[in-house]
């Protein structure tokens, strides 16, 4: 053997003292590796030296020594770090909740723009001695329609054009078939409101949607009159919003009352200059509203010479996209948080 070959063995060994080093899992697997380098190839090279001329035995036994120091370091520096990462590792395991750390960034959840319109409304009824009832979202034929003075064959079935069970049933159009279910329950006098999910076969644009909440009010005395429905709306879109807001009345039929009346609101959205949301009109119909007309009230077996009322299918939806400035109907439905974090602010309503 020459020096040559002496430092390419060398070189040899501490490249497996390297491979060692990163198999080794633990502080006793480090220190296994480095006894068996030691008392293996390192001693062997070492009795080797005998075999060099006189003259060569002093370098080759430094560039020995020199290895076995090399490795002896490597092996040491590969201990002290895993001892290092094991006093952090205990360091976590104990670690106790810091209370002087700033809180973790969290999304808050906050209540759906129609229903914290709903509930402010549903607040605001309360306080006028009206009570809130439910319906079911699937009707009847009779309840949807016929009872409210719609009959089979009627036109007016054709803006209400709905979603149909197998069964005959159908998914309702507006909360009306609330009226008579409560005419039905109460009998005279009466003051509900009725809010729900409503459904209609639409073509889905800015405006419209297929799936949409009203809320429906019926008020039922004797001498009700028009005055007291005016005076009543007025109240309820001032309380909304929390101002006086632009309203104009145009006669409106709906087979369910008589006289009908459509109630518009100025467009939230654009001021009332015209935009997508009011279809270029600067008005949204908001408040389809009128007297209940004397059929609707035999359905409900009151008789309509001594009782009078009024009644309303609020579009909570609208409301909703008018209050907190929501341009597009399909963003409620969607589920996009984005497009409700606008309205999650205004609302200030969280969970
Ligand atoms: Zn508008």
């Amino acid at each position: 053997m020459d020096l040559n070959q002496l430092e390419e063995q060398l070189a040899r060994i501490k490249a497996e003292a390297e491979a060692l080093r990163q198999e080794a899992d633990g502080i006793d697997a480090l220190r296994s590796a480095e006894t068996r380098l030691t008392k293996g190839p390192l001693a062997d090279v070492l009795k080797s030296i005998k075999a060099f001329p006189p003259d060569q035995r002093g370098p080759a036994g430094q560039a020995i020594n020199k290895t076995k120091q090399e490795i002896k370091q490597l092996f040491a520096d590969a201990q002290s770090r895993l001892r290092q990462a094991d006093v952090v590792g205990e360091q976590k395991k104990t670690a106790t909740f810091d209370p002087t750390l700033p809180p973790p960034i969290t999304q808050r959840g906050s209540l759906h723009p129609v229903t914290a319109v709903q509930r402010e409304v549903e607040r605001l009824f309360r306080g006028l001695g009206f009570a809130v009832v439910g319906g079911p979202e699937m009707e009847t034929d009779f309840y949807n329609f016929e009872a409210l003075n719609i009959p089979e064959m009627h036109p007016a079935r054709d803006a209400q054009d709905t979603f149909w069970l197998t069964n005959g049933w159908l998914l309702r159009t507006h909360t009306s078939p609330c009226q008579v279910r409560a005419m039905e329950r109460f009998g005279p006098p009466i003051r509900v409101i009725a809010p729900g999910r409503c459904f209609r076969y639409e073509a889905i644009d800015a405006s419209h949607e297929n799936t949409f909440f009203q809320l429906e009010g019926l008020l039922i005395d004797k001498d009700i009159s028009i005055a007291h429905l005016i005076a009543f709306m007025k109240l309820l879109l001032r309380e909304v919003f929390g101002r006086d807001v632009k309203v104009r009345l145009r006669p409106g039929f709906f087979p369910f009352v008589e006289p009908g009346f459509e109630l518009d609101m100025s467009c939230m959205i654009c001021d009332g200059v015209g935009c997508a949301t009011c279809k270029k009109s600067g008005w949204v119909e908001i408040l389809p509203c009128g007297m209940v007309h004397p059929n609707v009230l035999r359905y409900g077996k009151i008789d309509p010479h001594e009782y009078t009322g009024f009644a309303f299918g609020l579009g909570l939806t609208r409301l909703a996209m008018m209050k907190y400035g929501i341009a597009d109907i399909r963003i409620l439905n969607s589920g996009d948080l984005r497009g409700l974090a606008k309205a999650d602010r205004l609302s200030g309503a969280t969970i």
